[in-house]
């Protein structure tokens, strides 16, 4: 459990002004011109210390990210580019930081790019957060106003922030794709390698990174590496923010200490399962792509990277959907199924076809009219697309579905038998796109 003194975020929930004000009554913008004058090296290396993994999803260190980009510059200018692409479902942890605390994303912003040898940056933020653009470009303009960033300002650092919003693709959440979309193209993931290090924004070196990940930077250098290390157990350190939705009776964004146990959050914080423990089928423990967690292996489960992975799923984004039983599990993958059909940007032959045929099969399998030979069938075509893509979508769009296979074939059976025994006149789609 984390202890109050660790909480990075302090105005989680908006109790407070948002504004530059009562950011600097929270402590915001607190020596950053002394952090930026232990230098670009020191910064690294004690984000390298500290030991956070990107909050996106991917787990990528963040020190280490910094580091690839080229200490000296070719003559091409160097960027930050912040991922508030937020789309993963069941995931709205980054909504908060930018509607409630965004001067830590600002303050971030500018120590990173320092670091970085970038005097620009652009936040990316999904469309539909209209309420949390405007929170943040006021916000922005208030640290030009105050002259905490900008051509001339006090920490004697040019640097430009630039908020720019998505049109509502999910896949402009993929680094390369939201890199296209920046540049006005199309958005469609670029082949890695090159990373965006090396040939990102511009064909110039960038460094994307999520907005969680940038907003608990400036608190890491102010606190101490050690002191973000001491939390969770290695390999798994920090503070993080969690999102808690579907059957839990408070549905909630929190931040607590990496590696707390699901019970453990689930009763602090979401006010216990829907019905009680015994009522819990299982969890999505990270967004809709990481595979589904059944009830018997969330008793011990612990929630981070290493304690997803233990149990055949991945921590992903921390935005867990609880599952009562009166889920209909293959319903849910179907719908999770038709998401990322929908979503897919077509340009990979076995993400553009699989997802479609995954969609269609499960969506049968969600009424029963299907056969029991096709549940391997279907778990053949998810490997076919698991690993062959140019971006994770794909892989994203099968794990789902190989979930569902390992832990439920049993109700997918069960599913058929009953409609054998009882068939429907007129197909009736679970899930339509
Ligand atoms: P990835 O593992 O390919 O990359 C993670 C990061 O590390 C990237 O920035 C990449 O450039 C960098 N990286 C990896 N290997 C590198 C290398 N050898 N050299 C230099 N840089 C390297 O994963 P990804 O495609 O960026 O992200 C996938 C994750 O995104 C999924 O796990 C999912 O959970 C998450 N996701 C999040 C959201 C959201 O709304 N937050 C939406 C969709 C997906
Ligand atoms: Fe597009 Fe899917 Fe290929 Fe990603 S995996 S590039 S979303 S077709």
């Amino acid at each position: 459990m984390l202890a109050d003194k660790d909480r990075i975020f302090t105005n989680l929930y908006g109790l407070h002004d948002f504004g530059l004000e009562g950011a600097l009554r929270r402590g915001n913008w607190d020596g950053t011109k002394a952090i930026l004058e232990k230098g670009r090296d020191w910064i690294i290396n004690e984000m390298k210390a500290s030991g956070l993994r990107g909050r996106g999803g991917a787990g990528f260190s963040t020190g280490m990210k910094w580091s690839f980009m080229p200490k000296q510059s070719d003559g091409r200018p160097h960027y930050l580019v912040v991922n508030a692409d937020e789309s993963e479902p069941g995931t709205c942890k980054d909504r908060e930081i930018m509607r409630n605390d965004p001067h830590t994303l600002i303050e971030g912003c500018l120590i990173a790019s320092f670091a970085m040898g970038a005097h620009a940056a652009y936040i990316y933020i999904r469309g539909e957060y209209i309420f949390e653009r405007k929170r943040l470009q006021a916000a922005i303009d208030q640290a030009y106003e105050a002259r905490l960033i900008g051509k001339d300002n006090v920490h004697d650092y040019p640097f430009d922030l630039y908020l720019h919003h998505g049109a509502g693709a999910y896949i402009c959440g993929e680094e390369t794709a939201l890199l296209e979309s920046l540049e006005g193209k199309k958005g469609m993931p670029r082949l890695k390698p090159p990373f965006p290090a090396n040939m990102g924004l511009y064909g110039c070196p960038t460094t994307v990174n999520n907005v969680e990940s940038i907003a608990v930077a400036p608190t890491i250098l102010r606190r101490g590496a050690a002191w973000f290390a001491a939390i969770g157990r290695p390999n798994n350190v920090g503070t993080k923010l969690f999102s808690l939705a579907g059957h839990v009776n408070t549905p909630c964004v929190v931040e607590e200490a990496m590696s707390i146990p699901f019970k453990e959050l689930v009763e602090k914080h979401g006010g216990g399962i829907r019905g009680g423990w015994d009522n819990l089928l299982g969890i999505i423990p990270g967004g809709a792509s990481c595979p589904v967690i059944p009830a018997e292996q969330c008793a011990d489960l612990i929630m981070d990277f290493d304690g997803t992975r233990a149990v055949k799923s991945s921590f992903g984004t921390a935005g867990v959907l609880v599952m009562d039983k009166s889920t209909d599990i293959i319903k849910a993958i179907a719908r999770i199924s038709a998401f990322f059909k929908h979503e897919s940007c077509g340009q990979c032959t076995p993400c553009r076809e699989g997802t479609g045929w995954m969609w269609r099969v499960v969506n049968r399998m969600a009424e029963g009219r299907a056969q029991k030979r096709e549940i391997d069938m279907l778990l053949e075509v998810t490997t076919q697309i698991e690993g062959h893509t140019i971006c994770a979508l794909g892989d994203a769009a099968a794990w789902p579905v190989q979930g569902l296979i390992r832990h439920y074939r049993h109700v997918i059976e069960e599913r058929i038998d009953q409609y054998a025994a009882n068939p429907h006149p007129d197909p009736v789609p679970v899930a339509a796109e």
